[in-house]
């Protein structure tokens, strides 16, 4: 049986590209292999959060997480800072990772690009918690979506040097993985390649959205003055519509708009007015969920105690066999 690790950061609520791009597998994987999915509040630090903000985006990730289906029953799932033990072993790993590799590292550069007021040394070794979240469980497979391509790689070779550098064949090598399919990348609604929170809110639609601001956001999306020539290549902003509505409509709904872009005879309006309803209709079984869950915080808790124990009971061990491979023994 394959162990699957995969989190994601706590850092507000989840949108459409964290479901389609990550936990719609975690769902289908907790069905087959033995599946530990976690919430990356450490990770969520590099923002510095106020202690209020930061419990409740943990609390709300951890009701979202329930709403769309997983199960603690089948797949362990925790919150990061429960597991200190995923602390040490970033430590450890820390001392084996050199700065030029961090450093080349796209979503470090774009950090520094965005937020050049803050680029704090847990921005530089990002790829270092990452790996030990990973390889604290062993990990074979992590599904992500495509912008954690290169983390993964980095995860790989963490892995590998560790492996290499005691002579030991300890860590498997984790393969970013999407049932042997590209990975995913949804775009945002505000032009931009990837829908994301942190980048600009108002290109992402959060599963928590309320169907009027869905129909706002999706209103106000970025598209052009339309095409002038027939099957003219579609520029980025608008492709990335089509790309939405390939993932969220009905394929003939995608169909009858592309053709009519073909012809020329396309109107925007119409066109989002139908991705802003499909969009609805999609997330609505989530939002209430949602609703339900969030005010039970004793089942909440149970959920989080219960993930905390078995994530421990497995990081702890690869903390003990880490730490006799290294060579603290104890005297
Ligand atoms: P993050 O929100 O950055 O912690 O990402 C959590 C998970 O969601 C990771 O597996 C990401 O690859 C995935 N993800 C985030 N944004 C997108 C997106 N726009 N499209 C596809 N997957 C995404």
């Amino acid at each position: 049986m394959d162990i699957v690790v995969s989190g994601i950061r706590s850092t507000g609520n989840l949108h459409l590209g964290n479901y389609i791009g990550a936990i719609r597998n975690f769902v289908k994987m907790q069905e087959e292999n033995h599946c530990f999915f976690f919430i990356a509040d450490y990770h969520s630090l590099t923002t510095h959060p106020t202690p209020a903000d930061l419990y409740d985006s943990v609390k709300s990730v951890l009701v979202e997480f329930l709403a769309c289906g997983l199960d603690p029953e089948k797949a362990t799932l925790y919150i990061q800072s429960d597991v200190p033990e995923v602390a040490e072993l970033y430590l450890l790993l820390n001392m084996n990772a050199y700065l030029g590799e961090l450093e080349r590292c796209t979503s470090f550069k774009e950090k520094i690009r965005t937020q050049p007021n803050n680029v704090n040394a847990g921005l530089l070794t990002y790829p270092t918690l990452m790996a030990a979240d990973i390889i604290i469980h062993k990990a074979h497979k992590v599904p992500v979506g495509k912008d954690q391509e290169q983390h993964l790689e980095m995860t790989r070779t963490f892995a590998g040097r560790f492996n290499r550098m005691y002579h030991v064949d300890y860590f498997p090598e984790p393969v970013a993985y999407n049932f042997g399919e590209e990975l995913v990348k949804i775009p945002g609604l505000d032009g931009s390649a990837k829908m994301s929170k942190s980048e600009n809110e108002n290109g992402a639609i959060f599963l928590t959205d309320p169907p009027e601001v869905i129909r706002k956001k999706v209103m106000r999306a970025v598209t052009d003055s339309g095409p002038t020539q027939h099957n003219q290549p579609k520029p980025l902003p608008v492709e990335n519509i089509f790309l939405l509505m390939q993932a969220f409509s009905e394929p003939e709904k995608y169909t009858y708009f592309n053709d009519l872009y073909n012809r020329c005879e396309i109107r925007y309006g119409e066109m989002k007015k139908q991705l802003a309803e499909d969009i609805i209709a999609f997330t609505a079984p989530f939002r209430e969920k949602i609703e339900t869950l969030s005010g039970d915080t004793d089942y909440l808790g149970k959920v989080a105690r219960m993930g905390a124990e078995k994530a421990r009971e497995s990081a702890s061990k690869t903390i003990r066999d880490v730490r006799e491979i290294i060579g603290f023994k104890g005297m």
